[in-house]
Order: C-alpha cells, then sequence, then structure tokens
C-alpha cells in the first residue's frame, strides 16, 4: 500500500479486512510502498516519513498483528531496487507500454509527470516486490490483476534466461467492494469525501448522516429506492438482513425516513470502527512502538530478501568480489 497518510473506511472495507483473514490462513509480508509514490508523486515526497507511521497505525488499530504477518517499508530494504534492475533487463518494452494502467493513469493524473522512466518501470519494481519473496498469491483488486499478469511472464523469463529460482504467483481476487464517499462518488481522501479511521465517534455519525442518499427522497414523504442510494451500500456491508429488510422496505415505502435509516447502518459501523478507533489511539499514543514493529519487520524482510538476491546474483553471474 502507498504511504498515504490517515486510511479511511474504503481501505478498511476493501483491503484490510482482507489482509486480517489472510493473516490467519497464509505466511504474509505487507508492505509500505514508499518508492511506488515517488513514482507518481517525486516531487511532494514532504510528508512522506509522517504518512509512513500514520498508516502502520491504522493497519495495527485495525488488525493486522506484527506477530502473524511481516511489516516493512519497501525502501528500507534495497534488494528490492537490485532485483527491479536486474528484472528491467529482460523485461521488453512493449510489455510495459501494455499494462493497462499506464495510459490509463498517464490520462486520469494530468497534473502529475508521469512522463519518466520509473513510471513505466513501476509494474518491474511492483514484480520486484512480489518475487523476493517468492509468494504464491498476490490479493489484488481486479485493475491489478494485469501486473500479477505481467509479473509471471517476467519470473517465467527470468527462469528461462537464468534457471529456476521464482515461482510463478497468482492474483488472489479478494472481495474488493467499490466504497462509496460521502458525496457518493468512490471514497478518496482527495475527494474530501472519507471517514477515516481515525475520525471520532461523534465525527462519524455526524459524516455518515449526511451522506448522499437517493435524490428521489427530496422529502420524507418521497418513496426512494435502495439500489440508488449510495448509503445503502453500507448497509448491505454492516446490516443483518432483518434490518436490510426493514430498511429496504421503508425506503420504498416511504414509511422511514433517510436519517432512521441511517442511524441502523451507523451503529452497525460503530461497533467495528469504535474498537479501532480504540486501538488507535493507543498507537498513536505511542509513535516509537509502531517505528519498532516496522524495523523488526524490516529486518526480517531484508534476511529474506537478501537469501533470494544471493541466489540471484549467482545465477545471474554477478557478485562474490567483496
Ligand atoms: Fe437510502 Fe435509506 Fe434514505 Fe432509502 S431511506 S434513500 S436506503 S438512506
Amino acid at each position: 500500500m502507498r504511504p498515504t497518510g490517515r486510511l479511511h473506511l474504503g481501505h478498511l472495507l476493501g483491503t484490510l479486512r482482507t489482509w486480517r483473514d489472510l493473516q490467519a490462513t497464509h505466511e504474509c509480508f505487507f508492505f509500505v510502498a514508499d518508492w511506488h509514490a515517488l513514482t507518481t508523486d517525486y516531487d511532494r515526497t514532504e510528508g512522506l516519513a509522517a504518512n509512513v507511521v500514520e498508516m502502520v497505525t491504522d493497519w495495527l488499530a485495525s488488525g493486522i498483528d506484527p506477530a502473524r504477518a511481516t511489516i516493512f517499508v519497501q525502501s528500507s530494504v534495497p534488494q528490492h531496487a537490485e532485483l527491479h534492475l536486474l528484472l528491467s533487463m529482460i523485461t521488453p518494452l512493449g510489455w510495459l507500454e501494455r499494462v493497462p494502467t499506464y495510459k490509463e493513469t498517464q490520462q486520469q493524473l494530468v497534473d502529475r509527470d508521469l512522463s519518466t522512466y520509473g513510471f513505466l518501470g513501476y509494474p518491474v519494481l511492483q514484480a520486484a516486490d512480489i518475487l523476493m519473496y517468492r509468494a504464491a498469491k498476490v490479493p489484488v483488486g481486479a485493475d491489478q490483476v494485469p501486473h500479477v499478469e505481467l509479473t509471471r511472464e517476467i519470473a517465467r523469463r527470468f527462469n528461462h534466461v537464468f534457471g529456476a529460482v521464482f515461482p510463478e504467483p497468482q492474483a488472489l481476487l479478494a472481495p474488493s467492494p467499490r466504497i462509496p464517499g460521502l458525496d457518493g462518488r468512490k471514497m478518496s481522501k482527495s475527494y474530501n469525501n472519507a471517514v477515516f479511521l481515525s475520525d471520532s465517534a461523534a465525527d462519524v455519525k455526524a459524516k455518515l448522516s449526511r451522506m448522499m442518499t437517493d435524490p428521489r427522497r427530496a422529502r420524507r414523504r418521497d418513496p426512494g429506492d435502495p439500489d440508488d442510494c449510495p448509503a445503502y451500500t453500507l448497509h448491505r456491508i454492516y446490516c443483518t438482513p432483518e434490518e436490510l429488510d426493514y430498511t429496504a422496505r421503508g425506503c420504498r415505502t416511504a414509511e422511514i425516513g433517510c436519517l432512521e435509516c441511517k442511524l441502523i447502518m451507523i451503529a452497525r459501523a460503530e461497533a467495528e470502527l469504535g474498537p479501532i478507533r480504540e486501538r488507535r489511539a493507543v498507537f498513536a499514543a505511542r509513535p516509537d512502538d509502531v517505528r519498532d514493529v516496522i524495523a523488526q519487520g524490516t529486518r526480517r524482510a531484508q534476511t529474506i530478501a537478501e537469501e533470494t538476491m544471493a541466489t540471484v546474483r549467482t545465477l545471474v553471474g554477478l557478485g562474490g568480489w567483496s
């Protein structure tokens, strides 16, 4: 995950819940992709270090457990850069130019300088991130599947040229619901429409109470349709079947108002967010503990990365000079 700072409900429901489940069944590596942040924002690095701590604080508060998963920061494991360089030697330019997000992101982020070597090559860096740990599976959203496919192609080519070292990883398509923000657009810090994991209970309630609903319910007596209501996406995630029946019927018949409807969902959401907020406050008061977690995980990642690179260097015919 790129170091974006404080995380929000979209991150929790779209990613962190999956990570939490995976760490119970798999050996997991979760890392802060700070070099990846540079591929689009190389001239906006002022908040990077603070964002790393904020974000890992949210991970820990959400139940990512350093006793079960390795948590580290990419740039503190320089072997990723070395493997990126070696993989870049065997990756044809055409493979990178064909990656769907390459052109899409250039079209979307018109205010950034994306005509760089680093931006074109970031899927190779991703491949290095994955192959370094000889990962079997990579939890991704649908838009990232081509990157995992590219990683497989790069692994295949490396194994063919130098010798079999890398398993070909599979995409692990986790359910990743699109979480709408308060204005109905995708929840995003940059849209200013997010409910943060660090928000107080009062703020969560106030924000979700004014979340966009079906515009047909302009007046209390106007019936609406939950299928056209952004807030109801959260009902579907949080509410019981009985609550869903009650609110959907109440919406369609105008027997309940939007606030009553939302308060049912807010109570359920708060049951998850409350304990996260409490844990977050504990970690936020002890940032050195968070730094220790990162340092320990980073050391573990470095050890594994060095093992991989020792094999890779031998296969490629490098090293052994010092
Ligand atoms: Fe949405 Fe509920 Fe209002 Fe219907 S009653 S528009 S489902 S908030």
